[in-house]
């Protein structure tokens, strides 16, 4: 009998991470597929507004004896705000840590908008993660969606982040124009060796009043089926976890109201789980061809949620691949072990 372990990293940080939203704040064009507002359900604002009402809710979590949190400055280009308002984040994210109201903080930001001596600044003033928007490394999807950038920058980018000492987010944005699943699939590859703690994956979504929007109602743009998606992105989970990295975003995080400004695109309430079940199914699949028959599957608990996908839309595929009840047991540990024999 052979038993084949895999990583299964699983969010689950015991920090919780507190959104200060600056919508295209820092922003210098307008990428092709962003509506940060609407995604965001924030308004245009100055900065200071934006601060002082995070100020406010922080200072309420502390009332209800909530512990320090993680801030994460998100929604613009972070490292590019204007040099008054970068100092004024700065200062006033340092003042937060203390007075105790935040332990860390992050940002995200733009790949083509880092430099050795801004994030050692942000560094030294606590920040300890950086979240990159690669979206892709394949340079004709960049040109097209008005990126601004090409992959050689955004691996330099990576690297700049991992020498400041800061923690890697990668973000990936597969089905924007041009981009196929196969280069989805490069794409990952690409991040997964670069050293990155984690990714997020958001599946482009035409979003109306954005240049993608222009494109599809011309009929120039055609967005990624449902089906395409969780295959492409199942893909992709396999890759990170084999890495043992996690993916900890599958699909855009909307606010309320945004559902009715989407065109198109893989829009599906149950997009995560069905991504994730379809990953397991794939792994459990893949060691079963290689090594014969399915003896015994040990997952972790995390795991229940999306075993067998959304409706069990994948149990008769792993009752074909020779698992039950009596073959399967949980496990406190962030691993599948699949046991095969011939
Ligand atoms: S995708 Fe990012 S960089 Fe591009 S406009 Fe939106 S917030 Fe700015």
């Amino acid at each position: 009998m052979k038993t084949l372990v895999h990583p299964w990293p699983v969010h689950g940080k015991n920090t919780r991470i507190v959104p200060v939203f600056l919508p295209f704040a820092g922003c210098r064009t307008r990428c092709i597929y962003c509506a940060q507002t609407l995604q965001t359900g924030k308004a245009l604002q100055g900065v200071r507004p934006v601060l002082d009402e995070a100020l406010s809710m922080l200072r309420a979590r502390r009332r209800r004896g909530l512990p320090p949190c993680e801030l994460a400055f998100y929604g613009g280009t972070f490292t590019a705000l204007e040099s008054s308002t970068f100092e004024l984040c700065l200062q006033w994210v340092g003042n937060l840590m203390q007075e105790g109201l935040v332990a860390s903080w992050r940002c995200s930001t733009r790949p083509d908008c880092v430099d050795g001596s801004i994030l050692a600044d942000m560094r030294a003033c606590g920040c300890t993660t950086v979240e990159l928007g690669i979206q892709t490394f394949v340079d004709h999807v960049l040109e097209r969606s008005l990126r601004g950038y090409t992959s050689a920058v955004a691996c330099e980018a990576m690297e700049c982040v991992l020498g400041a000492g800061l923690a890697l987010g990668v973000q990936l944005l597969p089905g924007l124009p041009g981009h196929t699943q196969r280069d989805f699939v490069d794409d990952v590859r690409k991040a997964v060796a670069s050293g990155c703690s984690f990714m997020r994956f958001y599946p482009c979504l035409v979003v109306e009043g954005t240049g993608l929007a222009k494109l599809y109602r011309e009929g120039r743009y055609v967005p990624w089926s449902v089906d395409t998606t969780i295959d492409a992105l199942s893909e992709g989970i396999l890759l990170a976890h084999e890495k043992n990295i996690p993916v900890i975003r599958l699909g855009v995080a909307v606010e309320q109201g945004f559902e009715e400004h989407v065109l198109a695109g893989p829009r599906d309430l149950n997009l995560g789980t069905r991504i994730l079940s379809l990953a397991l199914l794939k792994l459990v699949q893949g060691d079963v061809a290689r090594y014969g028959r399915l003896v015994h599957l040990e997952l972790p608990c995390a795991v229940q949620g999306y075993l067998y996908g959304h409706r069990r839309e994948n149990a008769a595929l792993l009752a074909k691949a020779g698992l039950d009840r009596t073959r399967m047991s949980w496990i406190d540990a962030n691993e599948i072990r699949i046991s095969c024999a011939q």
